[in-house]
């Protein structure tokens, strides 16, 4: 007999079924055991009597077990219907029950919304911990808006590019993950802390239109709600200007509140495309909160931040570049171009050159990002020469100034938070709601202990030596 699903036993009253799932609650009425079975799709009551012979196994299942159950589907007497939940019209008369699998009794509750639980031991039994409701609601949330985003992206010609994981290292202002390579000892690949580089190239490739949904990783100390790895919406276009890119955001955005989300009011469309100074001037932050109402969980304040500056100050923490003595670090990043009106300003006032950035903030996250790029090698240089690139550094870019010579497109392009995101629309607090597998705040899975110690033979191989601590 093929299984049915639970969302289906709706249209399969008076008639026998099979379903398989878990046993969510098992509620023992002395004569009568109710069981409600759970598969991905949902729920329904079953209900075993003694008459059946599959009674002596109800007597023995417990709570999330996995099982079989053939019964039929009847319709509840008028008083028993529930009109508020699904399939509360309906009970699984049970006339068979095979166990599938034991299970011992969960070391967290999964009934509930998991907020009490220590963050430690959700991680530790995630896979526990994503069979609770709104754990499963998030992540079918999220893969819904993914694939409508997708398609949105495909319609508009733009093609979906897989970029290298084991990359060199592309400069944002954090740390890298370093990956040690076993044929070139003593050499390392690093993980892309954006495609930011090959996006680039790709529309020296002619591609015009790329996406991804590209994963980032960040070495960076656990400030907050942040996560070593992320995920990108990663978009680059050529021949656009910055007004191209905030509209095909605002559409595709829009569109996903719209569809996904309807009972979400956006405070304002357009958006608002706000200057940095003035935002800085009336709110203090880059990143304000612009809802009317904040204490509406369901008003979405979208805002454009343009005309950052080109450069900031640099300090300490710009240890990725610079030989220490130059005086400005990129507001964004180092490919962000200047804005034609101020190039001018380069060489004399740099610090009052405008870039050509754009920011995107939704009440008071700052939620994506993105620039139209510098496409003249000689801009890029000298921007190199501002933030103090030694002529060792400026040769790791030597690429990309070299295909800046082959006849390269103007272009631009950003990139969404889209954790950030999700968990906005899903009026979570922290990015790890909306994630499958996160780490935590210390950048540790408790579940696969990773990080890890690894063999010797591993360290041999790769010809590195690790220094006890004393
Ligand atoms: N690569 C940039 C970032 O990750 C975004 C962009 O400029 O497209 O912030």
């Amino acid at each position: 007999m093929k299984r049915t699903l639970i969302k289906n036993l709706g249209e399969n009253i008076r008639k026998e079924v099979l379903v398989k799932g878990w046993v969510d609650i098992r509620r023992d009425h002395g004569k009568l055991i109710f069981i409600d079975l759970r598969d991905f799709s949902g729920l329904v009551q079953a209900v075993s009597t003694p008459k059946e012979d599959s009674h002596k196994v109800a007597e023995t299942i417990r709570p999330e077990w996995v099982v079989e159950v053939k019964g039929m589907v009847n319709e509840r007497p008028e008083n028993m219907v529930n009109a508020d939940i699904q399939n509360g019209n309906i009970e699984l008369k049970i006339t068979e029950i095979k166990v599938l699998n034991e299970a011992q009794t969960p070391p967290i509750d999964i009934q509930s919304d998991g907020k009490d639980i220590g963050e430690e031991n959700r991680l530790k039994y995630r896979y526990l911990d994503l069979r609770r409701k709104r754990m499963q609601k998030n992540l079918r949330n999220r893969s819904k808006a993914l694939t409508f985003i997708r398609n949105y992206l495909e319609k508009e010609d733009f093609t979906e590019v897989e970029t290298p994981i084991l990359s060199k290292s592309t400069p944002e202002g954090a740390r890298d993950f370093i990956v040690p390579s076993r044929i070139d000892k003593g050499k390392f690949y690093a993980l892309p802390q954006s495609p930011q580089q090959y996006k680039q190239l790709l529309m020296v490739a002619g591609m015009e239109r790329y996406f991804q949904i590209a994963r980032c990783f960040r070495d960076e100390d656990s400030r907050g709600d942040r996560q070593p790895e992320f995920t990108q919406l990663d978009i680059e276009a050529s021949f656009v200007s910055q007004d191209d890119i905030m509209d095909l955001l605002e559409g595709v955005y829009t569109e996903v509140v719209k569809k996904f989300y309807p009972d979400k009011k956006i405070t304002k469309s357009s958006w608002p495309r706000l200057n940095y100074q003035d935002v800085i001037k009336e709110y203090g932050t880059d990143s304000p909160d612009l809802r009317k109402d904040k204490n509406n969980p369901n008003e979405l304040a979208f805002a454009w931040i343009i005309n950052f500056p080109l450069f900031t100050e640099q300090s300490e923490k710009d240890f990725f570049h610079g030989s220490g003595s130059a005086k400005f670090a990129p507001s964004h990043h180092m490919f962000t171009g200047p804005n034609p009106e101020d190039v001018s300003l380069l060489d004399s006032e740099p610090q009052k050159v405008r870039g050509l950035q754009h920011d995107l903030v939704l009440n008071g996250n700052e939620i994506g990002g993105g620039s139209v790029r510098i496409h003249d090698p000689k801009i890029q240089e000298k921007v190199f020469d501002l933030i103090g690139f030694s002529a060792e550094q400026k040769k790791k870019f030597k690429h990309i100034l070299e295909a800046f010579t082959y006849g390269v497109p103007p272009h631009g392009g950003i990139a969404m938070g889209f954790d950030r995101f999700m968990m906005i629309l899903e009026n979570e607090e922290s990015i790890r709601e909306v994630f499958s597998f996160p780490k935590t705040g210390e950048g540790r899975d408790p579940m696969m202990e990773a990080p890890s110690e690894v063999e010797e033979d591993q360290l041999k191989e790769l010809g590195i030596e690790v220094k006890k601590k004393k």
